[in-house]
């Protein structure tokens, strides 16, 4: 049985380690300390690293990691991802045994050029992409890209887990709110964030569901969606990509 674990690194961001009694394997570690830490107390043997991509809060860890605990380290083919010795793409899987997992590889850019996903056993490992009722910033790729990206992690099963990167949730929410203020479950979802946060705990994992309901750059097709980014615009975006572009405009400068 695997259970997913969080460890938290830096202000806001999570590694999440997937374990089972012996065995563990990490995503995204941006900080080796907290993992280093971990695999002692719980007398575990590290098998695995997934990196979704190549930014220093995710991989900064890797390299004294892989030090201490050689294990094999997955990450995107065209990104420098220090001790990479699985690159991956699209199509391919990333096999970690020990744990008897096995998840597909997806490539989503537009956070970075080549950012992927990991995905399988209903788990969906996705970096800086898809956040809880948000999304990752534009560095490397095009609003095209990404609309295309979150519109390929939509479609995946309504139970999906979504582990995303960064404890960002009730942030993003208050911006969701300006976007869609009458979207009821958004306000459901608030309360019930706002209550984990204040027990300090994980507003994580979230589902590919309750983002459809609740996300707003997963609603590009909602009528109130487009009437506040027309608003934004003061113009009318004419395409579900120039939704998405102006919104994610209109939050880096929420
Ligand atoms: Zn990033």
């Amino acid at each position: 049985m695997v259970e997913v674990v969080p460890l938290r690194a830096f202000k806001d961001n999570y590694i999440w380690t997937l374990r089972d009694a012996r065995h563990a394997a990490v995503v995204d570690p941006g900080d080796a300390q907290p993992v280093l830490d971990y695999l002692a107390r719980e007398r575990l043997a590290l098998v695995a690293i997934l990196a979704t991509h190549h930014h220093p809060d995710h991989v900064g860890g890797v390299a004294a990691l892989t030090a201490a605990h050689p294990a094999p380290v997955y990450g995107p083919r065209g990104e420098p991802i220090p001790a990479l010795t699985h690159p991956v793409g699209g199509g391919d899987h990333a096999v970690i045994s020990e744990l008897g997992l096995r998840f597909a590889v997806l490539e989503i850019p537009g956070h970075t050029r080549a950012h992927v996903a990991y995905y399988g056993e209903k788990m969906l490992f996705c970096g800086d992409t898809l956040f809880a009722c948000g999304c990752g910033r534009l560095f490397e790729g095009t609003p095209e890209q990404m609309y295309a990206s979150l519109a390929k992690l939509a479609a995946l099963p309504d139970d999906t887990l979504v582990y995303c990167g960064h404890e960002y949730t009730l942030a993003n929410i208050g911006f969701a709110k300006a976007v869609e203020p009458e979207n009821r479950a958004l306000a459901e979802r608030e309360q019930a964030d706002a209550d984990l946060r204040a027990l300090n705990r994980p507003t994580l994992p979230s589902t590919i569901g309750r983002e459809k309901a609740t996300n707003p750059f997963l609603r590009c097709l909602e009528p109130a969606v487009i009437e506040s980014a027309n608003k934004y615009l003061g113009a009318r975006a004419s395409t579900p990509t120039q939704v998405f572009a102006a919104i994610r405009k209109w939050k880096n400068e929420f």
